[in-house]
């Protein structure tokens, strides 16, 4: 049983909770190997557009951060595979901060994930996730959902395609995030058409994808980050499923998992 996406106390939008904390209910779970995926910091020149300015880790926390979890991984070896990473945000335009970000730390990773959040319209960045409020500004701004999904699709597109260096993640982060709050926002007609069209991308760049649990959990969207039938299509193209809890809290490890597809996921 593997996790290849969990949060930690460096998280400013998660629990305190301590890594050992995780680590224990990874281990009571039956998890044979978990990934620490932090939110890396956004570029220096980046401004957050949420309101908490709470999106990633801090950078100064970033050499403790690699610190405690690979003294972890060594403590617990025993019980459980330990990998170090980042979930780090694909915002295009700012590809060579990133890059830099990967050269510095890149060395001690050992698993990494690459996700969009942050979308572009007219010079102004919306959080897609945050909530429905930003979502339906950033539809509006845009001028439809039906633009603002062709917006998303078209920067995962770059995002498997971009060059980040020799450390560029070779996951993609929750690749429907764009349905988080599709219960209030009906994704329109044809938009799987371009989620499956995103996944010939992942697989000619030899990319894997996060099976995520998380928006199982999430009121308006009650479904996995791809839902089962695009799940199914990424594994029939050869593409490696890595589950992933998304958790940002201890409780959260394991989430979404019984109602996910298993036959589906490396293990
Ligand atoms: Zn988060
Ligand atoms: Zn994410």
């Amino acid at each position: 049983m593997i996790d290849g996406h969990v949060h930690t106390p460096y998280c400013p939008h998660g629990s305190n909770a301590a890594l050992e904390e995780y680590i224990d209910q990874a281990i009571k779970s039956g998890y044979s190997s978990i990934t620490f995926a932090e939110h890396a910091p956004l570029p220096e020149t980046f401004i957050d557009p949420v309101p908490e300015q709470d999106s990633s880790m801090e950078r100064s926390l970033v050499e403790p951060y690699i610190k405690e979890v690979q003294s972890l991984k060594k403590s617990y070896s025993s019980d459980i595979e330990i990998k170090l990473g980042f979930e780090v945000d694909y915002i295009k335009g700012y590809e060579k901060e990133t890059e830099s970000f990967l050269n510095q730390y890149g060395s001690s990773l050992d698993d990494s994930l690459l996700s969009v959040h942050f979308l572009p319209v007219k010079k102004q960045w919306f959080c897609i996730d945050y909530s429905p409020d930003v979502f339906s500004a950033a539809c509006r701004a845009i001028g439809s959902i039906d633009e603002l999904y062709e917006r998303y699709y078209k920067l995962l597109k770059d995002s498997a395609h971009v060059d980040l260096g020799p450390y560029k993640p070779n996951r993609i982060g929750h690749m429907t995030l764009i349905r988080k709050f599709h219960h209030i926002y009906p994704s329109p007609e044809g938009w799987k058409k371009q989620a499956a069209s995103f996944l010939s991308v992942v697989k000619n760049n030899g990319l894997d994808l996060d099976y995520n649990g998380a928006g199982t959990l999430k009121e308006y969207c009650r479904e996995s980050y791809p839902p089962p039938d695009l799940a199914k299509m990424a594994y029939e193209k050869g593409i490696s499923l890595i589950y992933g809890s998304d958790a940002h809290d201890p409780n959260g490890i394991k989430q979404g998992y019984e109602i996910l597809n298993q036959t589906l996921m490396k293990i």
